[in-house]
């Protein structure tokens, strides 16, 4: 598990490191339920380990979004935000015993594989079976989150199978929406709440803001570099990457 960068919570606009935001967003959530809401959501926070460090993310989830809406809002925030060629990859959500899949033709041939597979395995052993979990069930994803995720659950996304980009996120109570973060009139269905930010990584060597990093060291350590330090570098050196996927 990598460093967890720092960050800021988009209600009140202070900053926090990865670990103290938790509490934090909370406590401001309720701070700020008595000054008026837009909508109840649950709140997701969820987090992505990238090459430099884990990256997080805290929203508030409306119950009626669709959890093909979700996964737009995770393809636009990380997964191909930053404009490379790789998009359109399929995508999943494994909640419980079910993937979702972003492909409803993908989805539909795993489902017919699994119950020919299931077919199978009643031929050959009908005994031995009490140790089983039950098999997984596949769905596409126009399922409103509200039906599959509940407070204190977690579950997983994965992004791109062949180079998969799994998420953790982790279902907290609901919360209502503070009108200071909405636009008049608008009443989105996923609202950022705090996120990391790359600013204020300071230079391993030297403590100036860093603008690199770099694998080093016996146990492949992530250095963070300044301009000036990364030019004595004697290590290949990589941009401070703003994504989990860049
Ligand atoms: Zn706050
Ligand atoms: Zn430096």
């Amino acid at each position: 598990m990598g460093r967890l960068f720092d960050g800021t919570c988009h209600i009140c606009g202070d900053s926090y490191d990865g670990r103290g935001i938790s509490s934090h967003i909370k406590r401001c959530l309720a701070d700020q339920a008595n000054k008026g809401a837009v909508h109840h959501g649950l709140l997701v926070s969820m987090r992505a380990d990238g090459r430099a460090a884990r990256y997080w993310t805290y929203v508030l989830l409306r119950p009626e979004a669709t959890l093909h809406e979700f996964d737009e809002f995770l393809r636009d925030h990380w997964m191909e935000a930053d404009g490379g060629e790789e998009r359109n990859r399929p995508s999943v959500f494994e909640i419980e015993r079910t993937h979702y899949m972003s492909d409803p033709a993908l989805a539909e041939a795993a489902a017919a594989e699994a119950a020919d597979e299931a077919s199978d395995e009643d031929k050959e052993d009908e005994e031995d079976d009490e140790n089983e979990q039950d098999p997984i069930e596949f769905d596409d994803m126009e399922v409103d989150v509200g039906a599959v995720l509940r407070p204190r659950m977690e579950a997983t996304y994965r992004y791109d199978p062949h180079q998969p980009t799994p998420v953790e996120l982790k279902i907290h109570d609901p919360f209502p929406l503070p009108t200071s973060l909405v636009e008049d009139r608008e009443d989105p269905m996923v609202v950022t709440l705090a996120e990391n930010s790359m600013e204020g990584i300071e230079c391993t060597r030297c403590g100036e803001a860093a603008g690199w990093f770099a694998i080093a060291g016996e146990d492949n350590d992530v250095v963070y570099l300044c301009d000036g330090c990364r030019r004595e570098a004697e290590v290949e050196t990589h941009s401070l990457p703003e994504t989990p996927r860049s």
